[in-house]
């Protein structure tokens, strides 16, 4: 199949494309939104066109194995979140000095609003942080190109090179050009032993000056970008009022000036890193005013901000430090609307004589009425219905206010990153602490070394982790746990997948990326071998057993574990429907008060309904005082 021509792709099959065209040899990731979609579509394409690709445990690791892959020559990619650059930054803040042979593109999304992260981090500070250079696409189109960029710059420069999105430009759809994509045939020189590949003080001292003298290099290249360069361009307007923009916020400045464009000089710049320093100087002369439009940091503006000390420009500069823009959140053409008029207002407080001054920028106007739109039905976040972490919570729960009651001790329930964070919602209430992916064993062996410096009761610490979660970053604080003697319960919540980000497969499932049959890592026997006490293996069909394994392991003095085992309900079928049996139903409410499961509905005046959303799991049944839910007949 022809792949060339126009075809309507997500930001992120694009960047997969553009690889793939770059000539893509290794890819590994960590899955993470909203970058998943990236290694998704190079792994449904790899086997066609000679791609090794593999899911990593965690971005580190991932960053590791296509940095080994890059020394030997290959053209390579690593794909992750921004909080996962968290993870990979010891190996990237040494990899600027080491440089690679073959090409190193670091993909990485980053998520303003956010929508489904711990932070709203901006990657272009660690681009400079690193001294790595970062593009920074603001289309679909525009990131199938810059990966092509990242790419050729990365071979060029012996130096990884990051791109980096955010959530609309990964998720966007738009018609993106691409070209026909050649199985790779180039053989890679493979691995040559040589001193620079060892990070020694030595070579760092060394390597130090020329590191910072490449960034200017790189600073005026990207400059040279705007004379024939699509990704950055100037613009000049009738008045003495600028507009610089980058990444998707360029597209939200534009469709929001667009009824006086001619106005304004506009400055788009998709070379974040280093700062394209001459062109933005030159852009800025002749200028009174300058409003910048970006998401998360004030990255741009400090760069204008800089460029204006160093060279004396007498010039207003309207951005997040102003007030102008909101320091936080996702930015849209409203948002970007209403903050250019903010700066517009100043500028004509300041400037009566403006051109501009008495312009106001009107939102432009919906082909439907936002009042013409239904509301949305309220949803609240909750683990999906027949969900097998709901039973290990209850499980927990119920346990937990067992020992309350004989023992007097409370118990304090560390959560972790994934579907089973949602185990804090009502009413189930379980995740007490949440900061970090692998955290939650740490935070638990911490808190249970307290009682040492405290009076009064010990709490009895219980921490939940997922299954892909215990490779990522479990596997090293049970090792800690244990070592310390933490007096912990390890809750590993197994419903063999990788769940939030899109069920990707992990060491625990006996499946590569690639579909491959893989020897399974048994996560009960690395809990053993890591000299976890007590470790137990359960299914969570039955919730009486689940209770008792759960007290079995919270009455155990130090670290004890138990894999409760199930199947994500997304990736199976449901096995039946429960219902409500009218007769025998006394309309307690504890179904709806206890476990917050989304089938089941409460009614105002009657008992209690299940909707067809419900998978079988039969966890309301077995609590259900009255047995009066009872599976439906076929
Ligand atoms: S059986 Fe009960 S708890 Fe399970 S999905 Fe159906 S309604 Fe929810
Ligand atoms: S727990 Fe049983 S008896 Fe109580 S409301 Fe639900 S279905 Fe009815």
């Amino acid at each position: 199949m022809t792949l060339t021509g126009k075809r309507i792709l997500m930001g992120n099959e694009a960047i997969a494309f553009g690889a793939m065209k770059a000539g893509l040899q290794i890819a590994s990731g960590y899955p993470g939104t909203p970058s998943s979609e990236v290694m998704e579509t190079i792994i449904s394409h790899a086997k066609k066109y000679g791609i090794y690709a593999e899911w990593a445990t965690n971005e580190k690791v991932a960053l590791e194995t296509a940095v080994g892959a890059a020394y030997s020559g290959a053209n390579t990619i690593v794909t992750m979140k921004q909080v996962g650059l968290n993870v990979a930054s010891d190996p990237l803040m040494s990899l600027s000095y080491i440089g690679i042979k073959g090409s190193l593109v670091i993909l990485v999304s980053d998520d303003p609003g956010p929508h489904s992260s711990q932070t709203e981090q901006d990657t272009r500070a660690f681009g400079h942080f690193s001294n790595i250079p970062v593009l920074d696409p603001s289309t679909p189109q525009e990131a199938y190109d810059m990966t092509k960029l990242a790419f050729k710059l990365s071979h060029e420069l012996e130096t990884p090179v990051i791109l980096r999105t955010t959530t609309r430009v990964s998720h966007g759809c738009e018609d993106v050009l691409i070209e026909d994509i050649d199985p790779v045939t180039r053989d890679i020189e493979g691995f040559v032993k040589d001193t620079r590949w060892t990070i020694f003080p030595k070579l760092t001292a060394q390597r130090h000056p020329l590191l910072e003298e490449l960034q200017v290099k790189m600073s005026d290249h990207f400059s040279e970008y705007f004379n024939d360069n699509t990704f950055n361009s100037i613009t000049k307007g009738s008045s003495r009022i600028g507009i610089a923009a980058s990444g998707v916020s360029a597209l939200y400045a534009k469709e929001a000036i667009k009824e006086h464009s001619d106005v304004f000089s506009f400055f788009k710049s998709g070379t974040a890193y280093p700062f394209p320093e001459k062109a933005a100087l030159k852009f800025m002369k002749g200028l009174n005013d300058l409003i910048v439009v970006e998401e998360l940091d004030p990255y741009m503006e400090e760069q204008f901000l800089q460029i204006a000390g160093k060279y004396h420009l007498n010039i207003n500069i309207h951005g997040k430090k102003n007030g102008s823009f909101p320091v936080s959140g996702e930015y849209d053409v409203d948002v970007v609307t209403d903050s250019i008029n903010r700066a517009l207002e100043n500028i004509g407080s300041e400037d009566a004589e403006s051109a501009a001054a008495s312009i106001r920028l009107s939102h432009s106007v919906a082909a439907v009425k936002p009042e013409d739109i239904p509301a949305l039905p309220i949803r609240a976040p909750t683990l999906c219905a027949g969900c097998m972490h709901r039973t290990v919570f209850y499980a927990f729960k119920k346990t937990a206010a067992k020992l309350k009651k004989q023992v007097g001790i409370d118990s304090v329930f560390s959560g972790d990153i994934g579907c089973y964070t949602l185990g804090n919602a009502l009413p189930l209430n379980m995740v007490d602490t949440c900061l970090c992916m692998g955290a939650g064993i740490s935070v638990a062996a911490g808190l249970s070394h307290t009682p040492e410096f405290m009076q009064g009761e010990k709490a009895k610490q219980v921490a939940f982790i997922g299954d892909s979660t215990f490779f990522h970053s479990g596997i090293a604080a049970v090792v800690s746990a244990v070592y310390n003697n933490a007096d912990i319960t390890i809750a590993v919540l197994d419903n063999r997948t990788t769940a939030m980000t899109g069920h990707q497969p992990h060491p625990g499932i006996g499946l590569t990326a690639m579909g491959s049959p893989a020897q399974m890592i048994d996560i009960a026997e690395v809990l053993k071998s890591c000299g976890v006490g007590m470790v137990k293996t359960i299914e969570t069909d039955d919730l009486d057993k689940c209770m008792d394994i759960a007290a079995e392991a919270m009455e155990f003095e130090g670290p004890s574990a138990v894999v409760f085992k199930g199947k994500c309900v997304a990736i199976c079928k449901a096995t039946g429907q429960y219902v409500v049996d009218e007769e025998k139903c006394t309309n307690c409410k504890l179904c709806i008060n206890q476990l917050g499961c989304p089938a089941i509905f409460s009614i105002s005046s009657g008992i209690p309904v299940i909707q067809d959303t419900c998978s079988g799991c039969g966890l309301c049944a077995q609590i259900c005082p009255s047995g009066a839910i009872v599976l439906k007949e076929a």
